[in-house]
C-alpha cells in the first residue's frame, strides 16, 4: 500500500530537516512558539526485545555493503554511507526526533516489524544500492518504502522530508490498521515539512500548496465527503492531482485550530461506526454544513503561503 505512489512524494532538497526548519521557518508559521523542550518519554507497546534487535542487526549486516554505518535507533535500524557522524546525526536529528513526536501525541505502539532506514548519500549511491541490494529500479529520486523489504530506502541527498513522511505509515499501520489512504497520506505528507513546537511535531506549509491553491481557483477539489470514502484505488490511481494536498490541507487547518490530535484519537476510537472520520470530521470542527465549511477552508488555503 506504501509502494505504489512513491512519485508524488516528491520534495524540494532540504525541506523538513527539523532542526534546519526550526530556524528557517519561524516567520513563516509565526503562530508557533518554537522550543527545544524534549518530549515526555512514553514506553511503545508491543517493542522489540533487546536478543530480537541483536538477531536482526546481525543478519541486516551481512546484506550490508562496506564503508556503512549500522545503527539501532529503535524501532527503526538506521543504515548509512555518508560519513559515520553524519550518519549518527541523521538517525538522532530525524529519525529519534520524529519518532519521539508521533510517539508523544499519536501512536502508542511501534510498528510491527523491525524496519530498516538505508540513507543513501546521493543519488548514485540510492540508485546503485536499491539495485544491488533490493533488485528495484527506483522510480522518484527521493526515497520510498518497501514492504516486501521493510526498508526505507532513501535518497537522502534530497532532504529528510520524504523520510518524516514515510516514517508516519509502519506506525499508523500498527496503531490505526484501518485508517483510510486520505488520513494516511494527509498525516505523512503534513510532517515532509515540520518543526518542533514545545515538544511536538508542528506541520507547516510546503510544495504542495500552490497545486492546491490553482485546483482551488480552478473549482476542481472535490468534497471532503468524496475525498473521505475514497478507497485505496481511488486515492492513489484516479488521483486528480489534489488528493494528498487536499488531506494535508485540511489535518494543518485542524492543527491550527488545536483539534488535529483530539481528532485523530477520537476517529480511531469511532472508526468502526465512522470508518471514514467524515462525522467524527463534522463533530470536532462543530459544523453540520460542511459545503460551507469547504468555501471558509478553501479561503483560508488561499491566504497560505510558500515559502
Ligand atoms: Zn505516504
Amino acid at each position: 500500500m506504501l509502494a505504489g505512489f512513491v512519485l508524488l512524494l516528491m520534495t524540494p532538497a532540504g525541506s523538513c530537516d527539523p532542526g534546519r526548519a526550526r530556524q528557517s521557518e519561524v516567520q513563516a508559521a509565526s503562530m508557533i512558539q518554537a522550543s527545544a523542550a524534549k518530549p515526555k518519554k512514553k514506553k511503545s507497546k508491543a517493542g522489540f526485545t533487546k536478543a530480537q534487535y541483536k538477531k536482526h542487526v546481525k543478519k541486516l549486516k551481512k546484506t550490508v555493503p562496506e564503508g556503512f554505518t549500522v545503527l539501532l535507533q529503535e524501532p527503526f535500524v538506521v543504515i548509512g554511507d555518508e560519513h559515520p557522524a553524519t550518519v549518527k546525526k541523521r538517525s538522532k536529528s530525524t529519525v529519534k526526533w520524529t519518532v519521539d513526536r508521533l510517539k508523544e501525541d499519536f501512536f502508542s505502539k511501534d510498528p510491527k516489524h523491525i524496519i530498516d532506514i538505508w540513507l543513501f548519500k546521493d543519488d548514485a549511491s540510492y540508485m546503485k544500492h536499491a539495485k544491488e541490494i533490493f533488485g528495484d529500479v527506483p522510480d522518484t529520486p527521493y526515497g520510498y518504502y518497501s514492504e516486501e523489504h521493510r526498508a526505507l530506502v532513501m535518497n537522502i541527498a534530497t532532504g529528510g522530508g520524504t523520510l518524516v513522511h514515510e516514517i508516519v505509515h509502519p506506525f499508523m499501520d500498527s496503531n490505526f490498521p484501518a485508517c483510510p489512504p486520505w488520513f494516511n497520506e494527509g498525516l505523512g505528507s503534513l510532517y515532509e515539512q515540520c518543526m518542533d513546537s514545545d515538544g511536538h511535531i508542528w506541520g507547516l506549509t510546503n510544495w504542495r500548496l500552490a497545486g492546491l491553491q490553482e485546483a482551488v481557483q480552478n473549482d476542481e477539489v472535490p468534497s471532503f465527503k468524496k475525498l473521505t470514502s475514497m478507497d485505496e484505488n481511488q486515492f492513489y490511481n484516479e488521483d486528480k492531482g489534489t488528493n494528498y494536498s487536499q488531506s494535508r490541507y485540511l489535518l494543518l487547518y485542524l492543527q491550527e485550530k488545536g483539534l488535529l490530535v483530539d481528532y485523530y484519537h477520537a476517529f480511531r476510537e469511532n472508526a468502526d461506526e465512522d470508518p471514514d472520520g467524515y462525522e467524527t470530521l463534522e463533530k470536532t470542527l462543530g459544523v453540520d454544513d460542511m459545503a460551507a465549511f469547504k468555501v471558509k477552508w478553501e479561503s483560508w488555503v488561499l491566504a497560505l503561503t510558500f515559502p
